[in-house]
């Protein structure tokens, strides 16, 4: 009898599990490595640093439980070795942020469903459990606020990058369904709703650091469009909470679950609050979308996540609120010299 179903059985920690975190240098990836370690377990990381950072993960190597590999998941043994010695799989590596997805479109689709396809294939081969991290950008164009499970995809043409992001996630997601109803792979699915904490960065375009760095810069924060749309902000900490919950619950096998949290903020609402926490004498400017990311860009303007799904399987509610969350993103960016871009 494994680890995984004497913890289950016996409801103790006794029995430390063995994670793979593909992307685990990432920023999502690296706060979730840090809630096992710090619980007990043992974790490997697998990461290209593409986009992640070996700062990100440099607290962590002293930790005699901790092992980072840098590598392309795409090696196919080495990514089957690593996924053999774990007892569960978190994978997190994948192409992300709108600016990444618009400007790299073969890399964002490429990594997006290639990885995905290989891990899923490598854990289901020993029936390992997988969470495969998707993203509220699946909902799309969708006005149906909020965005429950079960509800429509609304995306648009193929003529849009930016679509590419949420077309290749939302395969993602229907691979790791039909791994758990044509083979009985224990597989599940989150997506996260604009995740937001320390160590995220702005160079992909997220909006939150951005706005952070740019205050602390005294540089004019830049709100693109008329900045009526709104997001909910999660804080990292409980996006890897909800992460964690899934994994070690018995429910939800082979579904798909929102991860976020349901407050909502307008952006122009969000650079006055960033201009005020960071007391900064920035302008706010407004900047056209085709100025940020080109002629056909698409944006959506409100985006919420229904919560009853999670609430009802794992018991999650978020517990950080906005204020602190980007005092949080805040305290980050002031620790690094120079405030970075
Ligand atoms: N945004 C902005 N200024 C920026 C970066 C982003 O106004 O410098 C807006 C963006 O247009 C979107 C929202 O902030 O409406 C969230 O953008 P992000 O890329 O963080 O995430 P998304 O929800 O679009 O995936």
């Amino acid at each position: 009898m494994g680890p995984v179903y004497l913890r289950r059985i016996l409801r103790t920690r006794e029995f430390a599990l063995h994670y793979l975190i593909t992307g685990g240098a990432g920023f999502i990836g690296s706060h979730l490595a840090e809630a096992l370690l710090d619980r007990g377990d043992t974790v490997t990381v697998i990461d290209d640093l593409s986009t992640g950072s070996a700062r990100n993960i440099a607290g962590l190597k002293e930790n005699p439980r901790f092992r980072s590999v840098v590598a392309s998941m795409t090696d196919a043994p080495l990514l089957g070795e690593l996924v053999d010695a774990a007892d569960q799989i978190f994978h997190l590596a994948a192409a992300v942020g709108v600016k990444l997805v618009v400007e790299s479109p073969v890399r964002t689709i490429e990594t997006n469903l290639g990885c995905t396809e290989l891990v899923l294939a490598a854990a289901c081969r020993k029936h390992k459990k997988i969470l495969i991290a998707s993203t509220s950008e699946v909902y799309g164009k969708s006005n149906r606020i909020p965005f429950r499970e079960d509800g429509d995809l609304v995306l648009g043409p193929t003529s849009r990058g930016r679509w590419s992001y949420a077309c290749s996630k939302a395969i993602d997601e229907f691979l790791a369904i039909a791994y758990w109803r044509e083979r009985r792979c224990p597989t599940l699915v989150a997506r996260f709703f604009n995740t937001v904490g320390p160590r995220q960065t702005g160079r992909y375009g997220m909006v939150v650091p951005r706005f952070v760095g740019q205050a602390l810069r005294g540089e004019p924060i830049t709100v693109y469009g008329d900045g009526q749309q709104s997001r909910c902000l999660t804080h990292v900490s409980d996006a890897v909470r909800a992460a964690i919950g899934l994994m070690d619950s018995d429910r939800g096998v082979g579904e798909v679950f929102n991860v976020g949290s349901d407050e909502e903020i307008r952006m122009v609402e969000l650079a006055e609050r960033v201009r005020r926490l960071t007391e900064s004498e920035s302008d706010i400017v407004f900047v056209p979308y085709r100025e940020a990311y080109g002629d056909d860009f698409e944006d959506m303007p409100r985006r919420v996540p229904s919560l009853e799904k999670i609430r009802a399987a794992i018991g999650y509610a978020p517990r950080v609120g906005l204020d602190e969350t980007l005092r949080s993103v805040i305290a980050y960016h002031r620790s690094l010299e120079p405030t970075p871009a």
